[in-house]
């Protein structure tokens, strides 16, 4: 068992410490792209959606959509970094089959972005920053779709050319792999909370690169750091960092040096294969695009931005908390989606008591959504809906029990609790009379255990309880069950 070893680190492996640098690109989620109106698609039939621009013919001209900007503006902001008033568009030149224009339009020395923090949470609770270099515009590449078995070529799909794209690059702030995985969970959160983003990795709408090196625990200095691409889940990057940080540091223990490189993972083998030997800067030739003038943003524009900026989730978690008295860990799981926020906040108005809904929330709703696999922004059960079940429960109309069985219908047939409640006869008894009646009944049909119970074999109580339950079927209110049969049996 590997186990905390004293004052080691806890990311510390065989006295060596992974440093971890994050490059993530994420899909603007624009309706267009970001230099042509051609529509910004994913899933269509390939190469639909292009146009000289994008396809990068002789003399089309790129003009810059104002959207993307703004979504850059907002993530620049949702992280506590600077929008730079004046940016610059870069030349970035590299051949590939599927980039036709033979350079992609990027920032190089200019961004639109600058500084800025991720503050992320690890299982355990404990929290961490990671602070970001840059955040910059750029456009994707098309996509190659290699053969599958009996196929003889690799075909090009253009749609994705000119997709906007922004990337986020971070300082190597990051020491575990796991400390990789929360950062990036932290990361697409507030890309979805600010709408840039839908996060989606398995669509492609978000890419990390991971750089990775290793280094002497103690030791100030940096090691040689490779990039890991095309990990395809968190869990991927996370298990690729495992085993690229494995390699390195059995590769300097026995006597090698690490090369700067970039190496391709392979989710299905389980390996990262080195893909080229890293290129530098200079390599891609960059010069600013002369097609396109440099990118100013007015102080006004940025103010308005900034105005209508969404509530970020740690901002919103801890309205929760001090709003309506939950636990913070409640909150943050509340939270974790803007969906399942608002989800919460309705069904709140409706219930009139935010842990009770807090907790039908988290327990039954979630445990529904996840095993079936169901989207929270479309499931039948709306929040209104569960609300009024949960209110029911406040005004002694049912029972905790009941309220349950209500809710497992409302889940297969989508229908509304009262419809629910009136269609299986479901009505707590919550009358003194009613409950009474029924108690002189069943202790006059059981005058043997009311002696054992007044002489002092209080354990016959759960006895008398059942039975009472059973002759309601459940319906009566168990709290006035036991107030009045106590009253009874003592008095
Ligand atoms: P490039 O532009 O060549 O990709 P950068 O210097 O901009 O290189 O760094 C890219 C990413 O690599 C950044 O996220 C940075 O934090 C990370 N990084 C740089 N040096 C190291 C290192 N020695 N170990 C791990 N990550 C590193
Ligand atoms: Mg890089
Ligand atoms: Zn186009």
């Amino acid at each position: 068992m590997v186990g905390y070893q004293g004052e080691e680190k806890l990311s510390v492996v065989n006295g060596f410490e992974p440093v971890i640098g994050l490059e993530v690109h994420a899909q603007l989620a624009t309706d267009t792209k970001i230099f042509c109106s051609c529509r910004s698609s994913y899933g269509e039939p390939p190469n639909t959606l292009t146009c000289p621009v994008c396809l990068g013919l002789p003399g089309a001209l790129p003009v810059l959509n104002k959207k993307a900007v703004e979504f850059a503006m907002r993530m620049i902001l949702a992280t506590g970094g600077q929008i730079q008033p004046r940016s610059v568009f870069a030349r970035k030149n590299y051949f590939y089959p599927d980039l036709p224009k033979g350079y992609q339009i990027s920032q190089f020395d200019k961004p639109v972005g600058l500084d800025g923090v991720i503050k992320y949470r690890l299982e355990s609770g404990e929290e961490k920053v990671c602070r970001l270099i840059r955040i910059h515009l750029e456009e994707d590449a098309g996509k190659s779709l290699h053969p599958e078995a009996g196929e003889a070529y690799t075909r090009v799909d253009l749609n994705r050319c000119g997709t906007p794209l922004i990337e986020i690059v971070a300082h190597a702030d990051i020491r575990s792999p796991q400390e990789a995985y929360a950062y990036l969970l932290k990361l697409k959160q507030i890309l979805q909370y600010t709408g840039v983003c839908t996060g989606d990795m398995e669509k492609g709408h978000l890419r990390c690169d991971a750089n990775v090196s290793v280094r002497p625990e103690g030791q100030e200095k940096f090691g040689t750091r490779t990039e890991v691409k095309n990990m395809n889940s968190f869990k991927g990057v996370e298990r690729a960092l495992n085993y690229e940080i494995t390699r390195q540091i059995e590769l300097i223990r026995s006597g090698g040096s690490v090369t700067q490189a970039t190496l391709l993972w392979d989710e299905k083998r389980g390996v990262a294969e080195m893909m080229r030997t890293k290129e530098e800067s200079h390599d891609y030739r960059y010069f600013p695009e002369p097609d396109l003038v440099n990118l100013v943003v007015s102080h006004d524009w940025m103010e308005e931005v900034r105005r209508n900026l969404p509530e970020l989730p740690d901002a919103r978690a801890e309205r929760f908390v001090s709003a309506y008295g939950i636990r913070e860990y409640d909150a943050q799981v509340l939270t974790a989606t803007r969906d399942l926020a608002d989800y919460y906040e309705e069904v709140v108005t409706h219930a009139g008591d935010p842990k009770a809904a807090s907790n039908w929330v988290q327990t039954e709703l979630l445990g529904v959504i996840n095993a079936a696999g169901e989207n929270i922004a479309t499931y039948k059960v709306r929040p209104n809906m569960l609300g009024e079940l949960i209110s029911k429960i406040g005004s002694g109309e049912l029972s905790g029990k009941m309220a349950k069985i209500v809710f497992e219908e409302m889940t297969v047939s989508g229908r509304k609790a009262g419809e629910i409640i009136k269609e299986k006869g479901l009505v707590q008894i919550s009358d003194d009379t009613a409950i009474l009646k029924i108690i002189d009944e069943i202790l006059a049909a059981s005058p043997d255990n009311v002696a054992k119970y007044r002489s002092g074999k209080t354990n016959v109580f759960g006895f008398f309880v059942g039975q009472v339950m059973k002759a309601t079927k459940g319906q009566a209110n168990p709290e006035m069950v036991n107030k009045l049969l106590k009253e009874k049996l003592d008095g």
